[in-house]
Order: structure tokens, then sequence, then C-alpha cells
């Protein structure tokens, strides 16, 4: 629901629905896996349930290029990456901030 008109056309306003509707909704908690994460502030979420506390997204509780974060690092413990498991992951990323749109864009910025 847009509770204030949104200018600049279209794609704003959807951006802007979309935006707001992950950062007003519940998420499942990690720890107790109960619907009950909510936003605190900015990249800091809150279980209203048994009181943990996570790092996540501005906006949703996971990014993803958070996601494939945590996946190498996991990754990385098990030994997994050779070569090639390497380049996969570059190309990854660079899937990854393309969906993020211009959240990543300075991240990846090529000379
Ligand atoms: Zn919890």
């Amino acid at each position: 629901m847009v509770r204030f008109h949104v200018r600049g056309g279209p794609k704003l306003r959807k951006a802007y629905v979309k935006i707001k509707k992950a950062k007003t909704s519940r998420y499942a908690c990690p720890a107790c896996s109960k619907q009950s994460v909510k936003r605190e502030s900015v990249g800091m979420w809150r279980c209203r349930s048994c009181g943990s506390e996570f790092a996540g997204g501005a906006y949703e509780l996971s990014t993803p290029t958070g996601r494939l974060s945590q996946r190498l690092i996991s990754d990385l413990r098990e030994g997994m990456l050779g070569k090639e498991a390497l380049r996969m992951i570059e190309a990854e990323i660079e899937k990854a901030e393309a969906e993020a749109g211009t959240a990543g864009a300075s991240a990846g910025q090529k000379e």
C-alpha cells in the first residue's frame, strides 16, 4: 500500500512499493524460525519472539550479495574452492550486482 504519492513515474513508484514491502514485512527468524523478525534500523533486524539481533540488508533481511557471501564463506571452510569454482563465483557476483541494480554499482565499477 502506498501511503503517499511517489513522484517520478511508474518505475520509481514500483521500486518504492517493493522496498517498502520488504522493509515492513516480517521474516523467519534464523535462530528460532518464527515469523517475527522485523526491521530495527538500517541493516539491523530483531526477532520479536526470542530477541535475537541480526545484521542484514538495509531494506530486507538478506540480500542476493549477502547470501552469495555466506555461501562463499561456507564453501571456503569446506575447502571446495578451486580455480574453476572461483571463475563461477566471479560470474555469480556480477549476476548478483546486476540483480541488486544501483545498490551494488559502486562496488563493481570498472575504470
Ligand atoms: Zn527468534
